[in-house]
């Protein structure tokens, strides 16, 4: 078997019984980047060198961290020290990070490897990757369909097996919709749960650092290195941490799960709907016990949730002006071609600066949150939106809060559709919006959720077999359960062992 095809966690295990080294492990996921992402496109930077030279160290010095060797690429959100970081935007694209994000440094203490950084949608804002001002990603069962998003290379990149693990940020479904559309498993933890020192902000009151890997086992793997608090991160949480690993099980016996009837709304596939019912007979099998319930705030989740991360957004990233960050417009060009009669050159000169470096840094997606969020927060606007938007938001809170008195978690589907094409919905905004429907709850809750591989859609004329994810919630701090009911649920069915063909060769 070649090492590719092993979860991080069967590495570990071999790399501990010296079954191999740290770098047959990574040379061989390397081969696989090298082989692959010209086309993929999963990955913004990838330093084979660098990554070998990381895995060179752990070997000769016999590091024991738990994460020793396992090769793990990092969403370009994410600051790491010395590596660009650019969030998929002209503005930062010469950003170079001065300093290692929390979580980075803690997966450094467990000697995990960094093998690169993947692509996203521009400041995370987008659901398909082509909002990336580098280009687009693909998705690996057909390059022809997106990835999802905005986490969409590092989904990519773990269903092509570049990479066993790798990390994501979710706002508003950013790591569940890509696990979902690439047939991987992703963990949208709580809000608070991992730190966010050294993310960069989309929407503060939403964003939470999230993972993807192949099954639950080995988000349960990563998790327990990167889960609790941060002193430089004022809104981490001081819950204690559990061990995510040793809560795996395979007896769900006296497991409460419920099934919101809202969720088969109009707009959800048969296919998807389809996979509901399946996955509820394997649950019982497994002695959940599932009922329906009812959440009729869910339909108003999209329209609280793109006001409330588009105001946040216009506040976040007021910052990149040209003085601070990354790209500046090159303003003394502007200066001369404009006639000498117009306002005071030194103030027009500044304002000029922001204006061009601002139109010229960002791309339509981000201006288009930008002044939406503007908007929804000025005087005589603020009222009617972003506070009515708060309202819902407490709605769904309470809803929820209730419901998790009911029942111990919640499932259904990730998104309405698996993946689309490339382009098919670029153009409509709104329905791209739309195919969040399911997951930017669980932001707006702070409640944490996880994607799982749960079936395939029927091959059609210009598209193949695509993988579909559904969503299981829970409450706040719930991890070890959703992590526990994914990882049964992964025991006795093998979606998530399917791997796609790439270019004929099976990855
Ligand atoms: N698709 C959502 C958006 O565009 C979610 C993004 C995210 O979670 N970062 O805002």
């Amino acid at each position: 078997m070649s090492l590719i095809e092993l979860s991080a966690f069967e590495l570990v295990e071999g790399l501990k019984q010296g079954q191999f080294s740290a770098q047959e492990v990574n040379s061989s996921f390397a081969d696989q980047v090298d082989l692959h992402d010209s086309k993929l496109k999963a990955f913004l930077r990838f330093d084979r060198q660098e990554c070998l030279e990381q895995a060179a160290k752990i070997d000769s010095t016999g590091s024991k961290g738990n994460l020793a060797g396992i090769p793990i690429a990092v969403k370009d959100v994410i600051c790491i020290e010395g590596q660009k970081t650019t969030c998929g935007s002209r503005m930062l694209e010469e950003f170079v990070a001065p300093y290692d994000a929390t979580l980075i440094s803690r997966l450094r203490k467990s000697d995990g490897v960094f093998l690169g950084k993947t692509n996203m949608d521009e400041f995370a804002m987008g659901s398909s990757t082509e909002n990336s001002a580098f280009g687009r990603s693909c998705n690996p069962w057909h390059f022809g369909s997106v990835p999802g998003g905005s986490s969409g290379g590092a989904a990519s990149c773990v269903a092509a097996s570049l990479t066993p693990l790798s990390i994501g940020s979710d706002t508003g479904g950013s790591v569940r919709q890509p696990a979902a559309f690439c047939g991987v498993t992703g963990l949208k933890p709580t809000y608070g749960r991992v730190s966010r020192y050294g993310l960069i902000a989309f929407a503060s009151s939403l964003d939470q650092i999230g993972f993807f890997a192949r099954d639950a086992r080995d988000v349960a793997l990563i998790l327990n290195e990167s889960a609790g608090h941060d002193q430089r991160d004022s809104t981490s949480s001081r819950e204690p941490v559990v061990d995510y690993l040793g809560s795996l099980g395979s007896d769900l016996s006296g497991l409460k799960i419920g099934l919101p009837i809202e969720y088969q709304s109009e707009g959800l596939s048969d296919e998807i709907q389809a996979s509901v019912v399946e996955a509820r007979r394997v649950l019982e099998s497994l002695g959940a016990e599932v009922s329906e319930i009812s959440l009729p705030m869910t339909q108003y989740g999209v329209a609280a949730y793109y006001l409330i991360a588009s105001c946040e957004a216009s506040g976040n990233l007021a910052r990149y002006d040209g003085a601070h960050y990354g790209f500046r417009a090159n303003c003394q060009e502007d200066q001369k071609s404009r006639s000498a009669s117009s306002t005071p050159p030194d103030a027009n000169r500044l304002l000029e600066m922001y204006c061009q470096t601002r139109s010229k840094g960002f791309g339509p997606e981000v201006k288009r949150r930008i002044m939406l969020g503007t908007y929804a927060l000025s005087a005589g606007y603020y009222d009617a939106y972003y506070l009515q938007a708060l309202k819902i938001r407490r709605l769904i809170q309470n809803e929820l809060r209730e419901t998790f008195t009911k029942v111990d978690l919640i499932l259904g589907p990730t998104t309405p559709t698996p993946a689309y094409r490339i382009g098919e919905k670029s153009k409509d905004p709104l329905s791209m919006y739309l195919g969040d429907i399911y997951t930017v709850v669980a932001n707006l809750a702070g409640i944490p959720a996880i994607s799982f591989p749960a079936g395939f859609s029927t091959e059609k004329a210009d598209q193949p077999a695509m993988p579909i994810g559904l969503q299981l919630q829970g409450p706040a701090f719930a991890e070890a359960e959703l992590l526990k009911a994914t990882w049964a649920f992964q025991n006795a069915t093998d979606w998530h062992q399917r791997r796609p063909v790439l270019d004929g060769v099976v990855g």
